[in-house]
């Protein structure tokens, strides 16, 4: 039976498998933590990248304290696997929903939400009610600093505390900021001074609420591309990147290479098309295309194309050795999130020893 173990080499692996470089990926959360804990900032890392309470413990024995997930299907899954240190950042919207959030909270308190509407957090606080839990929610307003995705125009932060005041079951601890269009800006500089001006927003909003008597006590954004930037600035608290941990070819071409790629799907060639071509079984299915093709890691081999299970490989006839049928590559996914999100399961190694297997726990968890 196939059943690759800790111990094994990574040729024990069929493919295409997703595998992690593990002394690449702990420099990455290294390289992170060095660079922010010293801010004072607490870093609460985005789990839609990684998808795994492992993950999420690894993460926080390094410094980091809680996790985020985008959905709450996730936090389903990730406090199922044993990390419960969440904050939701999407907004959670629909009856099937909130009943499933009452049970989530009612298994774990500390889960963290935020809101962007009066009928979104008027449903929650009903829903509370209707239960028989006691605690409050803990919430926080999502404020919209420029990415036009989701949270309120600043100037209706303060209304919408006052309505969230009136729900007994709603306890208002923060406001959530995402500046996630400017997280892949080629210019660092340009990056830099968009990102102050979102978290410019940012803090005035919060200023706001606290001037009405709110107690803001939280004030969380950032991404990979950003996170720098906010942490230099007054009133944020919390920062929320996640891609860094393994990166892609879109954010390594966006920010460059401070962090690494530390994940590829490992591939076999199964086909020899003419001299200077092969085919791959690494398709669609294995990785995303939405921030264009995959790179193979040895990038003496060009990925032109591909299909729902087969990419293809060319080289150029400058001394370059061919692929063979049974070949293996590593391609380095081109975005990180949606590729993980493919896989059931991560293999990784050290200098190509296998240590340790960790589940997807929240692969296909979109609800
Ligand atoms: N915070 C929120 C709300 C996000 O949606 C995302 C990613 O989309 C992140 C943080 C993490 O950003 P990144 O993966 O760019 O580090
Ligand atoms: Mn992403």
């Amino acid at each position: 039976m196939y059943s690759p173990k800790v111990g094994d080499g990574l040729d024990s692996l069929d493919t295409p498998s997703m595998i992690v470089d593990l002394d690449l990926m702990e420099a990455n959360i290294k390289k992170l933590m060095d660079a922010l804990l010293p801010t004072g900032r607490d870093i609460r890392p985005h789990l839609k990248t990684t998808k795994s309470a492992i993950l999420a413990r690894k993460l926080n024995a390094a410094g980091a304290k809680g996790g985020c997930v985008a959905k709450l299907s996730e936090a389903e899954a990730i406090t199922a696997a044993g990390f419960t240190d969440l904050l939701i950042t999407c907004e959670i919207i629909g009856p099937h929903k909130v009943r499933r959030l009452v049970e989530l909270f009612r298994k774990h308190r500390g889960i963290r939400i935020v809101v962007d509407s009066e009928v979104g957090a008027s449903a929650i606080n009903d829903a509370l009610a209707a239960s028989d839990i006691e605690d409050p929610i803990s919430v926080l307003i999502d404020v919209d600093v420029g990415l036009h995705r989701t949270g309120v125009a600043p100037e209706q932060a303060v209304p919408l505390a006052r309505h969230v005041g009136t729900l007994e079951h709603l306890r208002l601890i923060g406001v959530q900021g995402y500046e996630g269009h400017l997280q892949h800006l080629h210019d660092r500089e340009d990056r830099k001074q968009q990102c102050l001006a979102s978290m410019k927003t940012l803090t005035e909003t919060a200023s706001a609420l606290r001037a009405e008597g709110y107690s803001i006590d939280v004030v969380t954004t950032g991404g990979t591309g950003t996170a720098e930037f906010c942490a230099s600035v007054p009133g944020v608290t919390e920062l929320q990147p996640g891609s860094f941990i393994f990166m892609d070819t879109d954010y390594r071409n966006a920010v460059g290479t401070f962090y690494s790629n530390s994940l590829t799907v490992l591939s076999t060639v199964v086909s020899r098309q003419g001299e200077r071509q092969v085919t791959i079984d690494a398709g669609l299915k294995s990785l995303t295309t939405d921030s264009g093709l995959a790179e193979c890691k040895d990038r003496r081999y060009t990925h032109t194309n591909l299909g729902d299970e087969h990419g293809c490989l060319t080289w150029e006839d400058d001394g370059t050795p061919a692929l063979r049928v049974g070949d293996r590559v590593e391609m380095v996914p081109s975005h990180i999130d949606p590729t993980i999100n493919l896989h059931e399961v991560y293999y990784a190694h050290r200098k190509g020893v296998i240590e340790e297997i960790w589940p997807v726990d929240s692969r296909g968890k979109v609800q």
